[in-house]
């Protein structure tokens, strides 16, 4: 893509793409450079509005070392001015020419949202509007699109929504078996989460079979601290394991997973809880940290090593639900090429993928011990060569799927668009 420098004269090349990933109290990013689909910086600003704020820098040409911030970032716009002036320090200022888009992470885009959009007035009220599906994330979202449009108003934005990838889900996946006026009246339905995870995974375990995602059927398990199953048919999504939000489905590292909703109403009316302590019971104090009070993989290892038994317990239930979604997914798909782990755990934990995948022999699933225990950051299969469907650790790149969406979006509009001009190139569904 070309653009004018800002004497109007010669022309550079943009192909730079910053990605914003706004939490409530923190932002991630990435600064890459699409020419090679390479990262030139990734920084991280924390415990925004503490007096403990704390910027972490890391340049990644020119072999300059990680920089550290500490003392109190007041806020989203303060977050983003400091990660601005450390990519500055490195020449890579955001008011270069060579700056084509700034791609945002948005987590809840509702049935309308299907593919990456240009961020309007009118994108970011309807984002604005599902705040009551997303109230942690879809906030913080919002407050890094509106930082990033003080930065550079003259750039377009983009959204990169995470239940993009799921809205394929055939209706009987999607709905909740609940009465139909109440569900629609307040929206109720499986929306799916991590989509561009599971969207790049996918595609990547395609390749690593030789084949296009056209062509193949994948169970992908996303087990970072938040974990997700996705069923995944010639690169469609077709069931997945988070819903409404993403507490549904597998035990994580805090949040419980799938629970007969009746334990709400029983704790609420035998142990007096109100709505709101339910709610930090099921997000924050539950999953492996609630079982055995670790939610990191490795220190749960460690423990059982010693004998620990809440930890081998913690472990099991985690690993029987996994199971359990294996087996219900190969039923969905039918035919299943490939189950693919991937994030923290899945791309970490070999005793995890070991423990998920024994006794599937029947599945025509099984996992090579010496594959298995090799540590690597490239996509690898772990399966022997006689199983029937393969095995694949794929380390997943949100940050590069985001940067890779974005530009191709920017690219197809061409300079021509401004923000606020632009129309959304989503599909518009409701
Ligand atoms: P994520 O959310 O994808 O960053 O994953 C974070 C989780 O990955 C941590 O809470 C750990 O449980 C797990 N993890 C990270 N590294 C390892 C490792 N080397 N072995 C086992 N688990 C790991």
């Amino acid at each position: 893509m070309t653009t004018p420098t800002k004497e109007g004269s010669a022309a550079v090349q943009a192909r730079r793409v910053l990605v914003l990933n706004s939490g409530s109290s923190s932002v991630k990013y990435q600064l890459l450079d699409m020419e090679n689909r390479s990262r030139l910086a990734i920084g991280l600003v924390e415990r925004i509005g503490e007096e403990t704020s704390r910027l972490l820098h890391t340049p990644l040409t020119g072999g300059a070392a990680t920089r550290e911030r500490m003392g109190r970032i007041a806020d989203h716009e303060a977050a983003l001015k400091a990660a601005a002036e450390e990519l500055a320090a490195d020449g890579l200022g955001l008011d270069s020419p060579e700056l084509a888009s700034i791609g945002h992470r948005v987590v809840h885009g509702g049935l309308r949202f299907t593919e990456p959009t240009v961020i309007t007035e009118e994108v970011l009220a309807e984002i604005e509007r599902l705040v009551p599906v997303a109230p942690l994330h879809n906030p913080a979202n919002i407050i890094g699109i509106r930082t990033a449009q003080v930065l550079r108003p003259d750039l377009p934005q983009v959204a990169v929504f995470d239940t993009a990838f799921h809205t394929t889900m055939p209706e009987y996946a999607a709905r909740y078996a609940i009465d139909v006026e109440t569900a629609d009246a307040h929206r109720i339905r499986r929306y799916g989460f991590h989509g561009t995870s599971h969207a790049y995974v996918s595609r990547k375990a395609a390749e690593l079979l030789g084949r296009t995602p056209e062509e193949v059927n994948v169970i992908v398990l996303h087990l970072g601290n938040g974990a997700s199953a996705s069923a995944v048919a010639g690169g469609r999504c077709v069931e997945t394991s988070m819903g409404l939000t993403p507490l549904e489905g597998l035990v994580m590292g805090t949040r419980s997973g799938d629970i007969d909703p009746a334990v709400t109403f029983h704790l609420t009316r035998v142990a007096g809880m109100s709505v709101d302590e339910i709610d930090v019971l099921l997000n924050k104090r539950s999953g492996l940290v609630g079982l055995c009070g670790d939610n990191d993989m490795r220190e749960i290892r460690r423990r059982i090593d010693e004998g620990d038994e809440r930890a081998a317990l913690a472990f099991d239930i985690y690993v029987h639900r996994l199971k359990k979604y294996i087996g219900a997914y190969s039923a969905v798909l039918g035919r299943v090429d490939a189950v693919v782990f991937t994030a923290g755990v899945g791309e970490n934990s070999a005793p995890v993928r070991e423990a998920a995948i024994a006794g599937l022999e029947e599945f025509g699933l099984a996992v090579d011990a010496g594959l298995n225990a090799v540590r690597s950051g490239e996509p690898r299969l772990i399966s022997p060569d006689y199983a029937r469907v393969a095995v694949a650790v794929v380390p997943t790149d949100e940050e590069l799927e985001i940067a890779g969406q974005t530009f191709a979006l920017v690219e197809r509009l061409g300079r021509t668009a401004q923000p606020g001009q632009a129309e959304p190139l989503g599909r518009v569904d409701n």
